[in-house]
């Protein structure tokens, strides 16, 4: 009657079913489950088994997301969230667990759309593979923007690339509280198995093989996959909604430039700063403040890295001295400015200081300078060493190029 490999159960009529374990209050923070799957929606069931019943104390599972192909969702609906029979609801009602208490329905299962906004029923093509990375990535952004809750990714199941590049954005996003795993089930003949979703309470037999499995000996798993986290060391990756490739690039780069930061070149002639393949063009007036730290910083105290000195920065007060105004002259000359008012600083000094401070045009400069400096380069820690920097206490502030001083050139 039995074929090799239809599953089988025998429930032990002798044996009655123990009555449902009462609900353990689970502890730490609420978890959101998230799960990459294909056409094997087991490995939903089987990671909650070890979430909520295998582990002591029990996770506070909350939410349950899938992301999945069209097809996927279908299985996923039919096979897991059917009323009464879905096998999430079995699991639930087998081990006492308040269903109502875990948000998981049509809702938490997310299509991955292809270019014409169509669901997609199976990733082929690389355009697919785009869509379906930013997918992940808004997916996961969405999904740890809460710092009360804890994610946990599994990438059991779906098509390799899904686990993969859910494992790259779990790297690029994941906080201290997250979780990465896989979930493994021996013996392996019960992989995938229509009739195995998890361990039952009641014992039975699965039929798959010539000698038949009994539940008491199936194990089922969690492998946790430690990862590097780059969240806070990556200040791009917090900050916007890029697409997957931007957001690797952005990464990479900050990577790159910890390592070997590219020269700052200050480009007299066409008043820019050149910073690896990016110029950021400056108005005269800009130019001469920047070149006028530079110099400040290549001059300075000698330390390749200084977090800025005395004799490497200028605090606001150096602009009341007539010596930093004759420096900026200079420099305004050498570029050979045709504006008047520009070239010999119009408006920087005054006899009434209420007025016209110099220290407030500087500050006016500065701060436009690293607006265009930021702009051209975007986000990312290693842009903030080519910036018009402030340290120091306040009322203390001392404002500096913190580039180590091997890395200015003027061109
Ligand atoms: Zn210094």
């Amino acid at each position: 009657m039995d074929a090799p490999h239809r599953v089988t159960a025998r429930k032990r009529a002798s044996r009655p079913l123990r009555p449902s374990p009462a609900f353990a209050e689970p502890t730490g923070p609420p978890t959101i489950l998230l799960s990459v799957a294909g056409l094997s929606p087991q490995v939903i069931t089987e990671t909650l088994y070890c979430l909520l019943v295998q582990r002591r104390p029990r996770a506070d599972v909350r939410e349950v997301h899938v992301l999945t192909t069209a097809v996927g969702k279908q299985r996923v609906c039919e096979d897991l969230l059917a009323p009464r029979r879905g096998w999430f609801h079995r699991f639930c009602r087998e081990y006492g667990i308040p269903a109502a208490r875990i948000r998981f329905n049509t809702r938490t299962i997310h299509v991955v759309s292809g270019a014409d906004g169509a669901f997609l029923d199976d990733v082929r093509t690389p355009e697919d593979n785009v869509r379906l990375a930013d997918a992940v990535l808004a997916l996961v952004r969405d999904l740890t923007r809460d710092p009360g809750r804890a994610l946990h990714a599994s990438v059991a199941g779906g098509r390799k690339t899904m686990g993969l590049l859910l494992g790259i954005v779990f790297q690029l996003l994941a906080r201290p509280q997250d979780r990465l795993s896989h979930v493994l089930v021996s013996p392996s003949e019960l992989e995938g198995q229509r009739d195995f979703f998890y361990p039952p309470r009641a014992p039975r037999m699965y039929r798959v093989t010539a000698a038949p499995i009994r539940s008491r000996d199936v194990r089922v798993e969690l492998a946790e996959i430690p990862v590097p986290l780059l969240r806070d060391h990556v200040p791009a990756i917090g900050t916007g909604e890029q697409s997957y490739s931007e957001l690797i690039a952005l990464t990479q780069r900050e990577l790159d430039w910890q390592t070997k930061p590219p020269p700052l070149v200050l480009e007299a002639r066409s008043r820019a700063l050149r910073i690896a393949e990016t110029t950021v063009r400056l108005t005269p007036l800009e130019f001469a403040v920047y070149t006028l730290f530079a110099r400040r910083r290549t001059a300075g105290c000698g330390r390749a890295e200084c977090p800025g000195c005395e004799r490497c920065a200028l605090r606001t007060d150096a602009f009341l001295e007539p010596e930093t105004l004759e420096a900026l002259r200079g420099i305004l000359q050498g570029l050979h400015v045709h504006d008047d008012r520009v070239a010999t600083l119009e408006g920087w000094y005054s006899t009434d200081l209420s007025k016209k401070d110099p220290r407030d045009r500087f500050l006016q400069v500065r701060s436009r300078i690293n607006r265009k400096v930021r702009q051209a380069l975007g986000v990312g820690r290693c842009v903030d060493r080519y910036l018009l920097a402030a340290t120091g206490k306040r009322g203390e502030t001392l404002y500096c190029i913190p580039a180590s001083r091997d890395l200015i050139r003027f061109g």
